[in-house]
């Protein structure tokens, strides 16, 4: 006989998970605040603001260079932080993390040190309709740089990529392929792992770059079991602070790839002709590193280690789930861009309440302390595949309730009163 272990998914608490967010206290306009801008980034646990603090009170050096026992502790923080993240997303090696700023940086690193060594007149770069600017417009770069074509990968009525669609336009002339893991505008998951099984069978010589801005935060993630061959992230999105990102990056790839930035730190020697680069890490992390904010990310790591990552997109599916029903149920005027279904998705939900325009919706829930965001979301194509020039997007994170959904779907029955005459009308 076979014994099946199924591990229960612990539920979070989330009212003692509250108590740790400072924030989630604040009055905004008179109301407790509702923050469902989780996308755009998250708030910041008591444990992760402590660390920056004690690091600026008592830890203060810089690193990697002094013998003397601050900066021996503050490199040793720092790099505890490389190993965390490393566990953490499934990295065969902490020496594959790489610092940098945001996922922004991390993308434009691959883009400039990879893309413009290895990208040729003629070869294509493969992306997706549903790209952050982020991973789309350092690709554009690189084509024009290097003469290469833009292919982007469509995506179907529910939000998701059309697999058939990668199996026709990845090819033997694709050299990189630029993928969203989840789409910070329909919350949507991207297959990344069949991505790479057809791009390694179509395109051997072709990179998988994922962004995993939105993914990093609600899922467990294991870059390993992925497939792929660089994956970005942004702290700030994840309870860590703003500064920090990090690349993943394949041990050869990295180790064969020039700088991106140069100067100090990344050196292995240098004479007044020449200079060799350091091994990698270094070699991409020049100049004085966010000491401070990493440190403070490797808080916010523990912290989602000690939920558990199972358990955070547990309660990521509920909570959209009943977001979902509740929106849909009670306001007939609002259009969705996505499928609702949890198995593929996250928790952004991108909506329009017919002919208000985004701004005049997030305007009004501001009036009642409720956080969401309205605009194009650094996804411009995508708003034009959606057609809408605009969505509100409401998004969750660890510590939100269905109580602030009932309060989300409260605002928005007074934006159904105020606009009433509108929303009666045809869509415009
Ligand atoms: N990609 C996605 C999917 C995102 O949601 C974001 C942040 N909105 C980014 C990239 C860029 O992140 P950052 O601004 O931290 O570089």
């Amino acid at each position: 006989m076979t014994t099946t272990a199924v591990r229960a998914t612990r539920a979070l608490d989330v009212p003692a998970i509250r108590r740790d967010f400072p924030i989630l206290e604040t009055i905004i306009n008179g109301h407790r605040l509702v923050y469902l801008d989780n996308a755009a980034t998250s708030q910041k646990p008591r444990q992760m603001i402590d660390a920056l603090v004690a690091y600026y009170t008592s830890q203060n050096a810089n690193i990697h260079r002094a013998a003397h026992t601050l900066a021996a502790t503050a490199t040793e923080r720092y790099e505890a932080t490389r190993q965390k993240l490393a566990r953490f997303i499934g990295a065969p090696s902490p020496e594959e993390i790489i610092f940098t700023r945001n996922t922004t940086e991390a993308v434009n690193l691959v883009a400039s040190s990879w893309g413009l060594a290895n990208v040729h007149a003629g070869d294509a770069i493969v992306m997706t309709q549903a790209e952050h600017h982020s991973n789309l417009v350092p690709w554009q770069r690189v084509a024009e740089a290097t003469g290469a074509t833009l292919t982007y990968l469509p995506i179907d009525d529910g939000g998701m990529l059309d697999l058939n669609a990668a199996h026709a336009l990845i090819g033997p002339r694709t050299r990189v392929v630029a993928i969203t893991h989840m789409s910070n505008v329909l919350g949507t998951i991207a297959p990344i792992a069949e991505i790479v099984r057809i791009t390694r069978e179509k395109a051997p010589g072709a990179i998988v770059v994922v962004d995993g801005a939105q993914s990093a935060p609600h899922l467990p993630i294991d870059v390993a079991a992925l497939g792929c061959d660089f994956f970005a992230i942004s702290a700030h999105k994840m309870l860590g602070p703003t500064g920090v990102g990090a690349l993943w990056g394949r041990r050869d790839l990295l180790e064969a790839m020039p700088p991106f930035l140069s100067g100090g730190s990344m050196v292995g020697h240098v004479t007044f002709e020449s200079t060799t680069w350091a091994p990698i890490p270094q070699r991409f992390e020049a100049g004085t590193p966010n000491i401070a904010d990493v440190i403070a990310f490797g808080a916010s790591i523990d912290y989602l280690d000690a939920l558990g990552m199972d358990a955070v997109r547990h309660h990521e599916r509920e909570i959209t789930a009943y977001a979902l029903a509740t929106l849909r149920a009670r306001h007939p005027a609002l259009t969705f861009y996505a499928t609702d279904d949890t198995n593929v998705r996250g928790g952004v939900v991108a909506f329009n309440v017919r002919n208000v325009h985004p701004h005049d919706v997030s305007e009004l829930l501001d009036g009642r302390g409720i956080a969401i965001r309205a605009g194009q979301h650094c996804a411009h194509p995508l708003h034009t595949v959606l057609g809408a020039v605009a969505t509100c997007r409401a998004s969750f994170y660890i510590y939100n309730l269905n109580e602030e959904v009932d309060a989300l779907s409260e605002g928005l029955a007074e934006v159904e009163k105020v606009f009433a005459r509108a929303i009666a009308r045809p869509q415009a």
